[in-house]
C-alpha cells in the first residue's frame, strides 16, 4: 500500500474546500468510514461502529480474557485541514495490524483501531465525544448542543447509526484498558527544527479558555497625559505579553529579535 496516495484518496472525503473539510456525522463522514472500513477489513479485524459514532476495528487476541490496546486518532478534521491530521494516526496502526493479520501473529491482548467522530469541535460547540463516552466523562446535557443550522448533536448521531440511548454503556472499565496510543502528524515545527522523524510525548497540551474583560479609562485624547491615562488596549497588551513570555522557553522563542521592555 502506498500510504501517500491512500491519504491522498481519503482526502478526498471532504466538502468542497482549499484543504480537507470533514466534519462529524455528514455525509464525507459517512464516505470516509466506508473507506477506512475496506481498510480494517483488509488487516483482519472485526468492524463497527459504536453508539457514539466511532469506528471501531478490533482484533482479537486468542486470550479471550486478555486486556485491549486501543490505537487511533480522529477521522474529522477542522475547516480547510491538511491532508494528515488525525487521518494518518487513524490509517497507521492499522496497517500495524494488517502486518500482524499477514503473519498470523496473535498477541496477548486484543488490538482496538479507533476512527473517533468529532475531535475538533467544528461542528458542535463541544469536541472529542468518543473518547469522552469511552473515559466515562461525556455530559450527557451536551447531547443537546446544535451546529449552526439548528441540527443537533442528538439528531446527527442517531441518523448516523449512531445512539445516544447508549452512550453511558460504552465507558471503559479501567481494568480492561492497558492503554491508548495515538500517532499523529506533529502540527509544530519542532521535530523538522531538530530533523527528527518522529518524537514521543510525554504529555500533550490541556486547552483550556477564559473570557476576560478589561475595562480602561475614557477621557480627552488631547489633554490627558499618558501617565495618567487607562488605555484598555494597552493593558491588555501588557497582560498579553506578560503570559506570552512567562510560557517562553527553548522551543517558543520570539522570532523578529528582542522585544522592548517593559516594567
Ligand atoms: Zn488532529
Amino acid at each position: 500500500m502506498n500510504i501517500l496516495k491512500t491519504l491522498n484518496t481519503i482526502a478526498q472525503c471532504s466538502q468542497p474546500s482549499q484543504g480537507v473539510t470533514r466534519l462529524p456525522f455528514t455525509k464525507e463522514h459517512k464516505q470516509a468510514n466506508k473507506i477506512i472500513t475496506q481498510w480494517m477489513k483488509d488487516a483482519g479485524m472485526q468492524v463497527h461502529l459504536d453508539a457514539a459514532g466511532t469506528l471501531i476495528g478490533t482484533y482479537k487476541s486468542s486470550n479471550k480474557n486478555a486486556k485491549t490496546l486501543i490505537l487511533g486518532s480522529h477521522q474529522d478534521s477542522v475547516i480547510n485541514a491538511g491532508r494528515f491530521d488525525g487521518i494518518m494516526g487513524v490509517l497507521l496502526p492499522i496497517l500495524a495490524v494488517k502486518k500482524l493479520h499477514q503473519k498470523k501473529t496473535k498477541l496477548p491482548f486484543h488490538i482496538e483501531c479507533v476512527a473517533f467522530a468529532d475531535e475538533e469541535g467544528v461542528r458542535f460547540p463541544t469536541a472529542l465525544m468518543g473518547p469522552q463516552v469511552l473515559a466515562g466523562t461525556f455530559k450527557m446535557k451536551d447531547i443537546q448542543f446544535k451546529d449552526s443550522k439548528g441540527i443537533s448533536i442528538q439528531q446527527a448521531l442517531n441518523n448516523f447509526g449512531g445512539n445516544h440511548r447508549k452512550l453511558n454503556q460504552l465507558k471503559r472499565s479501567k481494568k480492561s484498558i492497558i492503554g491508548f496510543v495515538e500517532t499523529h502528524i506533529e502540527q509544530g515545527p519542532v521535530l523538522e527544527k531538530h530533523k527528527l522523524p518522529v518524537g514521543v510525548v510525554t504529555g500533550i497540551s490541556g486547552i483550556t479558555r477564559y473570557i476576560c474583560t478589561i475595562k480602561g479609562k475614557a477621557s480627552h485624547a488631547g489633554t490627558t497625559p499618558m501617565n495618567l491615562r487607562k488605555d484598555a488596549l494597552a493593558g491588555a497588551a501588557e497582560i498579553i505579553y506578560v503570559l506570552e513570555k512567562s510560557s517562553n522557553n527553548e522551543e517558543h522563542h520570539y522570532h523578529g529579535g528582542e522585544r522592548p521592555k517593559y516594567s
